[in-house]
């Protein structure tokens, strides 16, 4: 029996994921398949059962669909928790269903391959306050950052993501407006600075003037199509270290394919095959 993880979304328009998740079940010789599932609002609950049968390893899970999911799932892990997002969900042996979040330790890996280094005691400046934020800040924060500053647009989405880690983590993560003084005094003693927001791929220009970044900073653009962003190629034209979201996609997914089937070391596989899509300018919508 082919077994399935099937990514729930609505609208689905990559396919990045999936092209490498099936590379990684063909090289680890796995009869199992991504399957991509649009489905409307009135489908979920119905697919979140299905996928409690023997013929499934888990889920991914998009937009607008992780606060449902989480909620539908029989556990969701302290990370994801912690997060507020599960992006991902495992199918125990026993049929039970685990909600995880893949997106924080792959952004970790790839940002400490980015800049060749660890986040422990760094300064970190994040613009956005979405999903892909608090899985950023959760993992900075895990991995020993000891300063954080989220600049959002809408100063409230800001608050409540430094809300959420006050608790743990008093006085570490402060938010600010985007764009405003506060953000770019912060940007001036950053030792990383991240793109967590739609900006460079959805709408156009770039969240962080780079010229205001110490020379020793890394700049992390999550976004991954175009190849060189707006972001990145502004931070490389002043000669900082600089990296789009493409090693952070294929390291979470690395994460979760090692989850679901027990395989780990599958990223130079995956790296590959997805490494065409990223290429190709008619893959971003
Ligand atoms: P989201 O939850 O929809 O959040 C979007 C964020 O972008 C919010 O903070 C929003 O600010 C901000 N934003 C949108 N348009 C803006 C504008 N014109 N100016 C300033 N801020 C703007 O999205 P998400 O899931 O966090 O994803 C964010 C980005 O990360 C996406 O590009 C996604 O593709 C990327 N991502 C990459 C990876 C990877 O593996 N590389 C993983 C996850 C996500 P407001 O709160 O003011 O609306």
């Amino acid at each position: 029996m082919t077994r399935r993880v099937a990514l729930l979304g609505s609208p689905l328009k990559r396919r990045h994921s999936q092209v490498m998740h099936d590379a990684a079940f063909d090289a680890a010789g796995i009869d199992a398949r991504y399957v991509l599932m649009e489905i409307g609002p009135d489908e979920v609950e119905a697919a979140v059962a299905a996928a409690r049968g023997p013929g499934w390893l888990g889920l991914g899970v998009t937009a607008p669909y992780k606060p449902v999911v989480a909620r539908l799932v029989d556990e969701v892990e302290p990370d994801a928790r912690a997060i507020g997002a599960v992006n991902n969900v495992l199918r125990t042996a026993d049929g039970r269903l685990v909600g995880f979040n893949s997106d924080a330790p792959g952004f970790r890996a790839a940002v400490e391959a980015a800049m060749g280094g660890s986040l422990e005691g760094l300064h970190v400046a994040v613009a956005g306050a979405g999903g892909a934020a608090h899985a950023v800040v959760y993992g900075c924060l895990t991995a020993g950052a000891t300063r954080v500053t989220v600049g959002n647009r809408t100063t409230q989405a800001g608050e409540r993501l430094a809300q959420r880690f006050e608790a743990d983590r008093p006085g570490v993560v402060r938010a600010v407006l985007l764009g405003g003084d506060a953000f770019r005094t912060a940007l001036a003693s950053a030792d990383l600075a991240v793109n967590a927001t739609t900006v460079g791929m959805l709408d156009p220009g770039t969240t962080i003037p780079v010229d205001l970044l110490p020379r020793q900073a890394t700049v992390f653009d999550l976004v991954y199509v175009p190849a060189e962003t707006p972001l990145v190629r502004a931070a490389r034209d002043r000669g900082l270290r600089a990296a789009n979201g493409s090693e952070m996609l294929v390291r979470q997914a690395e994460i979760a394919f090692e989850r679901w089937t027990g395989i780990g070391g599958m990223a130079d596989v995956m790296r590959a095959a997805v490494a065409p899509l990223l290429a190709d300018p008619a893959a971003r919508a």
